[in-house]
């Protein structure tokens, strides 16, 4: 009853709502990555970004004025991570605050001497469990252009999200029945001190040296890289690639590989 009630929920937003043509081709060709997609599954993307849609409130902050292109082109990147998953994935929290800038994050913590820290380092994005996605719209726009700025803000932070599902941001987000923890952890791991290791000997690497900031960063650095330069994280770590295949159940690399060959 449930199932038929929600199917036909979704049906009645899918019609409503729907995206205009004109729309939807602006936003697609403002991310690149997005080519090795087939019609099917842009057409399963559009489908998804429009639940999303309903489902999320993408507002502004500090003055922000949301237009509905800068509304498509998040949820396009939020939805990518999860178009062979679900939107499950993104439950227990409803909005996303996008600012005109870097922002000073509001929140404050207790260390173990019960001193009150704030953070005031300005942020282009940030992610916390049970709350919102935080985004600055000029660093939005700056992934577009992965080829010159090598960096995915919305990727980056909705990949956090799934990293927090169990609560926690370790860079081990719950793994479905089919894969091993011991293995992922093995992956990740390695690459993680491996990646350490060359950035502490001031190596000039490919992937941003942000990644070596813990595991969460890694984790969620790493997955811009899976979706936006795939070759480029199967080159350098094989084993993180074939772990992020199977979570994410995309193998995008051969595919990007035969576009690139075109
Ligand atoms: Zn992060």
């Amino acid at each position: 009853m449930f199932d038929a009630l929600s199917r036909w929920r979704q049906r009645r937003v899918l019609q409503r709502s729907a995206i205009p043509d004109a729309l939807w081709r602006e936003a697609v060709a403002l991310l690149p990555f997005l080519a090795i997609l087939t019609d099917e599954e842009l057409a399963r993307l559009r489908a998804m970004v429009v639940l999303f849609l309903d489902a999320k409130a993408i507002v502004g902050a500090r003055g922000h004025d949301v237009t509905p292109l800068q509304r498509v082109v998040i949820a396009i990147q939020a939805c990518v991570l999860v178009l062979n998953l679900d939107l499950s994935h993104y439950g227990g929290f409803e909005n996303i605050i996008v600012y005109p800038g870097e922002f000073v994050p509001g929140w404050e913590w207790e260390d173990e001497a019960g001193v009150v820290h704030r953070n005031d380092g300005p942020l282009a994005g940030e992610a916390m469990p049970g709350g919102p996605i935080v985004l600055s719209w000029p660093d939005v726009e700056a992934g577009a252009d992965w080829e010159n700025t090598g960096m995915n803000l919305v990727i980056h932070e909705f990949a956090h999200k799934i990293d927090m599902r169990d609560g926690k941001a370790n860079g081990c987000p719950p793994l479905p029945a089919a894969m091993s923890v011991a293995a992922w952890r093995a992956a990740l791991t390695a690459a993680y001190d491996d990646f350490c290791a060359r950035v502490d000997r001031d190596e000039d690497t490919a992937i941003d040296p942000y990644a070596a900031e813990s595991p969460a960063e890694f984790f969620a650095v790493l997955s811009e890289v899976f979706f936006a330069d795939p070759e480029l994280l199967r080159d350098e770590y094989p084993d993180v690639y074939a772990q992020l295949a199977a979570l994410y159940r995309q193998d995008p690399a051969p595919r990007a590989a035969r576009l690139r060959r075109e």
